[in-house]
């Protein structure tokens, strides 16, 4: 199973798409289970424009 997660500013100047093509570029980072030698999913971290407090997680269906 492949989860793709975002961790987006919740109260940043501009809204952030749950998608890779958000427009402040997340960087994407894989996740990997070095037990099971195998990939589990993607991490993507988006930039917030200013500085946020207040960051969430969210899986994308
Ligand atoms: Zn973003």
């Amino acid at each position: 199973m492949h989860k793709i997660v975002h961790v987006r500013p919740v109260d940043d100047a501009v809204g952030h798409e749950e998608s890779v093509d958000c427009l402040c570029g997340p960087t994407g980072q894989g996740v990997h289970v070095a037990a099971a030698d195998r990939s589990v999913g993607m991490i993507y971290h988006h930039h917030a424009l200013r500085p946020c407090h207040e960051w969430e997680a969210s899986a994308e269906a």
